[in-house]
C-alpha cells in the first residue's frame, strides 16, 4: 500500500502511473508458475473469456501486446500495401504504426478540440477509391463517435478498427469500446486500467476474422496437424504467456471497482483545479457516454508555449511530481516526416493539444492527500514558471 507519510508537504516522490498488483493477482501468477504450462493453457481461454463477455462480443484473442493486437487485425482483414486507412495523428504511436507494418498508409483526419477524438465529419473528405478501413483511437479512455463512425464505415464499405487500447471500460450508449467495429483491439501495458505486464487482446463479432488472428498469433498454423504440416500461412509469434492471462483474469474481477476508483480520482481533479485559469480541463462525457479513465490531462491555455510547458513538466518533475506529456503527434515524428514529409501545420487541433498537454499521476492507490499535493504544486509552478 502507499501510505502516505504525515504533512503533504513530504518529499515521496508521486509517481506518474504504477500498475495496482495485490496479493490475490501475485498468488495467481505463482499458481501458473507452479503447473508446467506456461503457454496456450487454461489462463488464455478464461481470459479470452472473461474479457469478451465483459466488453461484450463473441469472441477475444489474446496476444502479447496490443500493438501486436492492431498489426492482427490489419493482416487478418486483408489490407495490403498502398491501401489507405483513415486514422488520427493525436495518439501513441502504436496505432499508425501497425499500419506501416504492411506497408498501409496513414491517412491523418486531424481530432476534435473537447475530447481529442478523430473529428467524424472530416473524414468523408478524406476517403478515396483506396481507403480500406477507419482506425479511431479513444483516446485517455474518452470514446470516440463511434455511432457517426460506424454509419460512415458502413455507408462507405470499409472496415472499421477500434483502437480502444486505452479505454476497457468506456461505454457510449451501454455498448462498450472495443465493441463497435469489426475488431476492437485493448492494451495490458502496466499504465493501462489494469495490465498483464505485457499483453492485449482482440474483441470481435466475427467468426472468420477471430479465427484468422488466432492462426496469425502462432505462426500461421492452424490446429496442429499429427504430422506438423499445419503451416498455412505466414504468421507470428504473438502469443500471451500463461502467467500474463492469470494475472489478466485476476485483475479483470477487480474492474468495476478500478473504473469507479479512477472517476472519484478524475472529480478530485477535476474540483481541484476548476478555478486555475490557466489550465484546460478534460471535458465532461455527453450523457451516457462512461469514460473509464486511462489517463489525466490537462492543457494549458493558448497563452503558453511548448517550451512553457517543458519547463512546468521539469519543475513539478524537481519537486517530486511525475509529469508526462503524450501524445506528440504521430505525423510529427521524425518516421513520419521522412517517409510522408510532414513539416507541422497540417493537423493544428492536434499539434496544439500536443504542445501544452500535461498528464498528472493517477493510479487506483493514488491518497486524497497525494492529489492535493499535485495540484497545489501545479498551481505555484504555473505562476513562477513562465
Ligand atoms: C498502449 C497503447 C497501444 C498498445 O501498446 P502496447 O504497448 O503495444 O500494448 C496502442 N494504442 C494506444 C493508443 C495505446 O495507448
Amino acid at each position: 500500500m502507499t501510505a502516505e507519510s504525515p504533512g503533504t508537504g513530504s518529499l515521496d516522490r508521486v509517481p506518474l502511473g504504477p500498475p495496482e498488483i495485490t496479493d490475490a493477482d501475485i498468488g495467481a501468477v505463482v499458481d501458473v508458475l507452479r503447473t508446467t504450462q506456461l503457454s496456450r493453457g487454461p489462463a488464455e481461454a478464461r481470459f479470452e473469456q472473461r474479457i469478451a463477455a465483459y466488453v461484450g462480443t463473441r469472441h477475444a484473442i489474446a496476444v502479447n501486446s496490443g500493438t501486436s493486437g492492431l498489426h492482427l487485425c490489419v493482416r487478418a482483414l486483408g489490407l495490403q500495401a498502398g491501401d489507405e486507412v483513415i486514422t488520427t495523428p493525436y495518439s501513441f504511436v502504436a496505432s499508425a504504426n501497425a499500419l506501416l507494418y504492411e506497408g498501409v498508409v496513414p491517412v491523418f483526419v486531424d481530432v476534435n478540440e473537447a475530447g481529442l477524438d478523430i473529428d467524424a465529419t472530416a473524414i468523408e473528405a478524406a476517403i478515396t477509391p483506396r481507403t480500406r478501413a477507419i482506425l479511431p483511437v479513444h483516446v485517455y479512455g474518452w470514446p470516440a463517435a463511434m455511432p457517426a463512425l460506424c454509419e460512415i464505415a458502413k455507408r462507405r464499405g470499409v472496415a472499421l478498427i477500434e483502437d480502444a487500447c486505452e479505454a476497457l471500460g468506456s461505454e457510449i450508449g451501454g455498448r462498450r469500446a472495443g465493441a463497435w467495429g469489426d475488431a476492437g483491439v485493448l492494451s495490458f501495458y502496466p499504465n493501462k486500467q489494469i495490465t498483464t505486464g505485457e499483453g492485449g487482446v482482440v474483441v470481435t463479432d466475427d467468426a472468420g476474422l477471430a479465427a484468422r488472428m488466432r492462426l496469425l498469433r502462432n505462426q500461421g498454423r492452424a490446429v496442429a496437424a499429427a504430422d506438423g504440416f499445419d503451416q498455412v500461412e505466414l504468421g507470428f509469434s504473438y502469443r500471451l504467456p500463461e502467467m500474463s492471462c492469470a494475472l489478466g483474469v485476476s485483475q479483470l474481477s477487480r474492474m468495476e471497482a478500478v473504473v469507479t476508483r479512477r472517476a472519484q480520482i478524475a472529480a478530485a481533479y477535476q474540483m481541484g483545479l476548476a478555478d486555475c485559469e490557466a489550465l484546460r480541463l478534460p471535458a465532461a462525457p455527453a450523457a451516457g457516454t462512461v469514460v473509464s479513465w486511462f489517463v489525466y490531462v490537462v492543457r494549458l491555455s493558448e497563452r503558453y508555449s511548448a517550451a512553457d510547458r517543458d519547463r512546468i513538466v521539469d519543475r513539478m518533475r524537481a519537486q517530486g511530481i511525475e509529469c508526462g506529456r503524450y501524445f506528440a503527434p504521430i505525423h510529427l515524428q521524425p518516421l513520419y516526416r521522412r517517409r510522408f514529409g510532414y513539416r507541422g501545420g497540417e493537423f493544428p487541433v492536434s499539434e496544439a493539444a500536443g504542445a501544452r498537454v500535461i498528464a498528472l499521476p493517477f493510479f487506483n492507490r493514488i491518497s486524497e492527500a497525494q492529489i492535493a499535493r499535485v495540484c497545489d504544486t501545479l498551481r505555484r509552478t504555473l505562476t513562477t514558471a513562465c
